[in-house]
């Protein structure tokens, strides 16, 4: 970027777990109801209320931590940090402080042309302030729906080097958070948040003056808010000023960062140990047991699907990151040969014939089994399986049975056969047909399908078509 400038970044982000209930408190956490709908007095910070745990949070935590390779603290605590503001009903709010759930944790990623870890520090649970919405008149609207809600705050060391190995740790944690199922992430709802330290110096060992940004709302605002931060820095230096120790604020509509407060004018928040809430101690069975239900992690599914399997990176990735792909994927090349085929099914054939509102698990794994054998076993060829596939997704035929059904039938599918079938089912199906009758002719396609069904899949839907409309005269 700049020779002899040395840019030291440091991510603070904030995920809201997917609990069914808050941290706190038996209140629903749902993104969108009614606002102040789920709340209780303890959400709502009424005096005398006793806060109790939320153990789902824990084991998301530890989750996180084992998948971030980081130290379980056997033995952690709350702390009461105070400060008032109208989102903040108790005038404080319970985290994590010195004695953190985990800490001490890396991350691998891929940069341009190399591997890089990144270290995260620590990790705390704390619960989430209200919403607190600005209209345009002026007026100040509060949602407590969101007050209480979990969070985990993961803090990384300040080794990040550019802000394109920021974007692509940031990208890669995102992915790993929802392959665990423990938040969607979604940042346009508040699910990930991040802030971020930035400091530039001349000696690459040592870190220079820390400045915070706030409010980076998108992946494309912490890299121009970095990029920005970084150039003003060294401007500031190398015109022989000094960095000031503040935070700033990013404005994503100005493209610019503008200063919010001194360090001076930082906030003492003069924290606490939570005195109505136990000590939290872990025992090696809890810890244990979520480990054995721990899925496999990205990385190894990625690296085994390249070195055994022989995918392309590309394809190993696509598939290894996403939860639902990956679990499809192992069953079926559990019991099959061709891998490559089958992830080229899974990432470019079917998708390429999913309608809106269809999703991959549409197709169950024994049908993938079965159209896989059917392949290398030479009964059809790979434009014949694309085929198959594409019936499905788009007509909703099913897959053939079996192979010697599927070679069996397709040449003994006769014309009486097909008339057979239209007959039993337009018997069968008296309301469709009525249907049709007074008008209805969209209900074809239906009875169409249930002749098919019969069929196996098999027969010619066009013929099948003209028996039918003729049928129905
Ligand atoms: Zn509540």
């Amino acid at each position: 970027m700049h020779k002899n400038y040395y840019p030291k970044i440091g991510l603070e982000i904030h995920i809201q777990l997917k609990t069914n209930t808050k941290l706190f408190c038996g209140c629903k956490n749902e993104y969108g109801a009614i606002p102040n709908t789920n709340v209780c007095p303890v959400c709502l910070g009424y005096p005398g209320v006793l806060p109790s745990l939320n153990i789902e949070s824990v084991k998301m935590a530890l989750k996180t931590a084992l998948a971030l390779n980081a130290k379980i603290n056997t033995k952690s605590r709350f702390y009461r940090k105070n400060y008032f503001y109208p989102d903040l009903p108790k005038g404080y709010q319970i985290t994590q402080y010195s004695e953190s759930i985990a800490e001490n944790g890396t991350m691998k990623i891929l940069t341009e042309n190399s591997v890089r870890e990144i270290t995260i520090e620590r990790m705390n649970i704390e619960e989430e302030a209200a919403r607190s919405i600005h209209t345009q008149q002026d007026e100040v609207l509060l949602d407590f729906n969101r007050s209480g809600i979990p969070l985990l705050e993961v803090v990384t060391e300040p080794c990040i080097e550019s802000p394109a190995e920021a974007k692509a740790f940031l990208e890669k944690f995102r992915d790993y958070i929802r392959f665990l199922k423990i938040s969607d992430c979604n940042m346009e709802r508040g699910e990930l948040r991040v802030d971020s330290n930035i400091s530039v110096s001349r000696d690459p060992s040592e870190l220079g003056v820390k400045v915070e940004l706030k409010n980076l709302n998108s992946f494309k605002a912490v890299n121009e808010a970095l990029n920005y931060e970084i150039e003003r820095q060294i401007r500031t230096l190398k015109h022989g000023g000094k960095i000031v120790r503040e935070t700033r604020l990013w404005d994503e509509y100005k493209g610019e960062s503008r200063p919010m407060r001194k360090k001076e004018e930082s906030m003492d928040y003069r924290y606490f140990p939570e005195p109505d809430l136990p000590v939290v101690i872990l025992n090696d069975e809890f810890i244990e047991d979520i480990k054995r239900n721990m899925p496999e992690l990205p990385d190894t599914k990625f690296e085994r699907y390249v070195r055994i399997y022989g995918l392309s990176t590309e394809q190993a990735r696509l598939i290894a990151f996403d939860r639902e792909l990956s679990e499809i994927f192992d069953s079926v090349s559990k019991k099959t040969k061709d891998q490559k085929t089958v992830a080229n099914w899974l990432t470019v054939v079917i998708p390429g014939y999913m309608r809106e509102n269809q999703s991959i698990t549409d197709i169950n794994c024994e049908d993938l089994v079965r159209l896989e054998q059917s392949l290398t076993s030479g009964f059809i060829t790979h434009n014949q399986a694309k085929e198959i596939l594409a019936r499905f997704f788009e007509k909703g035929i099913p897959i053939p049975i079996s192979l010697t059904e599927f070679e069996h039938l397709q040449s003994s599918v006769t014309d009486e056969m097909l008339e057979k079938v239209v007959d039993e089912v337009l018997a069968e199906q008296k309301d469709l047909v009525e249907k049709y009758l007074s008008g209805k002719t969209s209900v074809l396609q239906a009875i169409l399908g249930q002749c098919m069904r019969k069929l196996k899949g098999l027969g010619d839907p066009i013929k099948l078509k003209e028996i039918l409309e003729r049928k129905l005269k």
